[in-house]
């Protein structure tokens, strides 16, 4: 079936007809995410990987339409949202990082005037050439740019519970590096 998120389309087609695209996707669908999540991942231990992270949720809805009367300028606005795995850098642990976007954008071709943009100057700008555009793309773009630079859990309290529990629970035999680790590292400290 036709999806018109991964369609090529003119802007100025989806503007005229106020196209709405609503979809329920994956990350498995959003190549660069995929790329830069395995990038994250390879940094940690395979064991701690989540299962099946490609699956992890990717919720979209965008509407198109004009930014101005004249109708030359097209703009989509939207709200994105997504579950991705990212390597939290307090703690180096596996979380799962929410990511929120609410898209407010100008499509606005390479050669238009300053005067038609000006006006409504808050909106971000995606510029476009003479070709048909993928919405998402700007989806995709819209989500890399709102991974945080230095991924952290959202608070200090979060970081390392995993770890803290299997230590209280007595269950070492489950991190024997760990053991080991600890015990090669007491004689130095003494
Ligand atoms: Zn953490």
């Amino acid at each position: 079936m036709a999806n018109p998120l991964f369609d090529r389309a003119l802007p100025e087609d989806l503007a005229s007809i106020g196209q709405r695209i609503e979809y329920k996707g994956k990350i498995s669908e959003f190549h660069r995410l995929v790329e830069i999540v395995e990038a994250e991942l390879k940094t940690v231990s395979e064991d701690i990987w989540p299962r099946r992270w490609q699956d992890a949720a990717v919720d979209i809805r965008l509407d198109f339409a004009w930014a101005d009367l004249q109708q030359k300028i097209p703009r989509v606005t939207g709200r994105i949202s997504a579950e991705m795995p990212a390597v939290c850098q307090r703690c180096l642990e596996v979380f799962n990082l929410s990511l929120e976007v609410a898209l407010e954008m100008l499509l606005v071709r390479a050669d238009a005037q300053g005067d038609d943009i000006e006006q409504t100057a808050e909106c971000e700008i995606w510029e476009i050439g003479e070709e048909a555009l993928r919405p998402g793309d700007i989806v995709e773009e819209s989500l890399v740019m709102s991974i945080p630079l230095v991924p952290r859990h959202q608070s200090e309290d979060a970081c390392g519970v995993l770890a803290g529990e299997i230590a209280e629970s007595g269950l070492k035999t489950a991190r024997p590096f760990a053991d080991l680790r600890s015990q090669m590292e007491k004689p130095n400290k003494e």
